[in-house]
């Protein structure tokens, strides 16, 4: 049975504009490289702050950049299912190129595998 692309890319978008509100909170788009976010640098004034609050400043902006690199991960597989189901390739595994099962892709539709391969790449 063919894969209901249509149903997938409406899920896929939906997560994209949660993932870009996540992800403008504590990034910003590279203006270069739409698809590559960067931490937010810390906007504190470091110069008048005490010693305290800059180890602060600098373990918010370590966090940022964890949050940052989780989402953009997921970013980047999202895009990459939305650019698959554009060139009519969605649902298939990259290991063995068998169509992916439809409830592994209802509960992940960026899945590049199917439930085989789920560890294979
Ligand atoms: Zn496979």
């Amino acid at each position: 049975m063919a894969i209901d692309t249509e149903h997938f890319k409406e899920k896929l978008e939906k997560e994209k504009a949660e993932l870009e509100a996540q992800l403008s909170q504590v990034a910003r788009k590279d203006p270069n490289n739409p698809s590559n976010w960067e931490p937010k640098p810390n906007e504190r004034d470091v110069s008048s702050a005490d010693e305290n609050t800059v180890a602060d400043g600098i373990e918010e902006y370590e966090e940022n950049n964890a949050i940052t690199n989780a989402l953009e991960a997921r970013y980047k597989d999202v895009m990459s299912g939305l650019d698959k189901i554009k060139h009519g390739v969605y649902g298939k595994c990259q290991i063995c190129q068998k169509e992916i099962e439809e409830d592994r892709l209802e509960a992940n539709p960026a899945a590049r595998t199917c439930k085989e391969h789920i560890n294979s790449l």
